[in-house]
């Protein structure tokens, strides 16, 4: 079995980087036993221009065997002759992409300690696989790789090429060209669509592959359009492990969907509540970003908290202002904690930079001793996304816990809804809202928590203040009280 990989590069992009992401050095041929056979790591080319890693497999058929039956499982008792003569040892299958996930396992987390800026940069790839199993043709193959970013070319292998009558073998040559991918996104494509295609997964499937399948899928398997095909194939037909890792996907599904949706309504609503104007209208998400930041600034606050910072926009408008010597970004989705961070290019900022922002995975729903000692704290679109009966925690880890001087909460006024064209009537703004208050319930929740805590509030509107209904966003400034205040409410 046998797979490259291959990049090209520059004198300033060294296509040997390769070797660095990979974990293996190019000028040394390493092999590594695995439970299967021999890995064997080796570079056939490597200079700054082109630069080709291979993967061989020597797999050991009887070790296969008798691994199988010691397991007591997949191994039939017979001694049939068919177990030690296949295919195993010659076409790409399950076992190259366990091999991929054991020899390459930092490389596919997208981890390199010595070069961290390397994994996250997307490069040109070139994977070929001579002889690879595929259960559903060339056809199949494009339908896998194709939505994920790769240019495919899929050669059928003929069974005999002496005999071009007999037809092709279910074998086909694989190249995959891409530009737009990182060499860890590449190696987790491959991990689970080269099973899927083998369809025969040679190892049992245990109920934790599904975790497993969601960890390596994040990113690209919820919204495959062959979703189903890939689960039910990776999952070796396992009818419950399938529904429950496509319930899971679909959820993420969703969760995706609605990230994109609320931007693209965001940018609905400001247009037609701007329609005559003569300028380029603003997108609310942008004047709700530049209110927060007014409401910061004017508060003198150096470091702060933006709580449910989602994918990382205003966070990344505060790196700007060099007035906020602190950013941090809490979020409950690691999602959206990932595309903040790349947002952000984390991974490149200079270090001075990089020390004034942090990004912390979190839940509001809970007390956490890391949000306590901030200037201020933004809550911008969040609250309506917990459920009622959870918002009286995220009240006390904020306003009793925490305790920010300046706290900026926005939530949008579902009074406003009906100035939407686009929104059916009775729709919240957004699937995943759980609630969307009028100006008097809003205000009503934060008059409460203000008492509550020692705050003192006030109200701002956000985007145009229709005389009727208000502004389609609404915002509360809490601020905490002097000492002697605080004591007294
Ligand atoms: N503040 C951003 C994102 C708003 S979307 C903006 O204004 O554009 C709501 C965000 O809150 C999502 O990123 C979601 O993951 C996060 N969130 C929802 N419940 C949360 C919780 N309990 N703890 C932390 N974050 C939460």
């Amino acid at each position: 079995m046998f797979l490259t990989i291959s990049t090209t590069g520059s004198a300033q992009r060294p296509a040997t980087d390769l070797g660095h992401l990979l974990h293996k050095h190019p000028e040394k041929a390493q092999a590594f036993s695995t439970s299967y056979g021999t890995a064997h790591v080796l570079y056939p080319e490597a200079d700054a221009e082109r630069c080709t890693a291979a993967l061989l497999l020597e797999v050991d058929a009887v070790a296969l065997v008798r691994r199988r039956k010691g397991k007591g499982r997949g191994g039939a008792p017979d001694a049939a002759l068919a177990q030690y003569v296949n295919d195993r040892p010659y076409a790409a299958s399950s076992l190259l992409a366990v091999a991929l996930g054991s020899v390459f396992s930092s490389a596919m987390r997208g981890v390199c300690t010595a070069r961290p800026e390397l994994p996250g940069t997307p490069r040109p790839l070139r994977i070929e696989v001579p002889a690879l199993p595929a259960r559903g043709g060339a056809d199949l193959v494009r339908r896998l790789f194709e939505p994920l970013g790769w240019t495919v070319t899929a050669e059928p292998v003929p069974l005999d090429t002496e005999f071009p009558e007999w037809g092709d073998s279910r074998y086909i040559r694989l190249t995959l060209l891409a530009a737009g991918l990182t060499l860890a996104e590449a190696l987790r494509h491959l991990y689970v669509l080269l099973p899927v295609l083998d369809d025969a997964k040679h190892y049992w499937v245990s109920p934790d592959e599904v975790d497993k399948l969601l960890r390596v899928g994040d990113g690209w398997l919820a919204a495959h359009p062959e979703r189903e095909l890939i689960t039910r194939r990776y999952l070796s037909h396992r009818w419950s492990l399938t529904r429950q890792a496509n319930e899971r996907l679909e959820l993420v599904r969703l969760a995706e969907a609605d990230d994109s949706e609320v931007e693209d309504l965001d940018n609905a609503v400001a247009q037609e509540a701007e329609a005559d104007d003569e300028e380029k209208p603003t997108p609310l998400a942008v004047r709700r970003r530049e209110a927060i930041l007014g409401v910061l600034r004017a508060s003198g606050a150096a470091r702060v908290l933006d709580l449910g910072c989602g994918q990382g926009q205003l966070v990344q408008a505060l790196l700007k202002d060099p007035a906020f010597t602190e950013i941090v970004g809490v979020d409950v989705s690691m999602r959206a904690l990932t595309i903040a961070s790349r947002r952000l290019k984390l991974d490149r900022m200079g270090e001075r930079q990089a020390s004034r922002v942090t990004l912390l995975q979190g839940s509001l729903a809970y007390t956490d001793k890391r949000l306590k000692g901030y200037d201020a704290a933004v809550l911008s679109e969040v609250i309506e996304h917990l459920d009622l009966p959870r918002l009286p925690a995220l009240e006390y880890a904020v306003f009793g816990s925490a305790r920010p001087r300046t706290v900026c909460v926005t939530t949008p006024n579902v009074e406003y809804n009906v100035r939407w064209e686009s929104l059916p009537a009775g729709h919240a703004r957004h699937g995943d809202h759980r609630f969307e208050w009028t100006r008097e319930e809003f205000r009503g929740w934060a008059r409460t928590v203000a008492e509550r805590h020692g705050y003192a509030v006030e109200f701002l509107p956000v985007g145009p203040d229709d005389p009727e209904v208000g502004p389609p966003t609404q915002m509360a400034v809490f601020r905490l009280g002097t000492p002697k205040e605080a004591k007294a409410a």
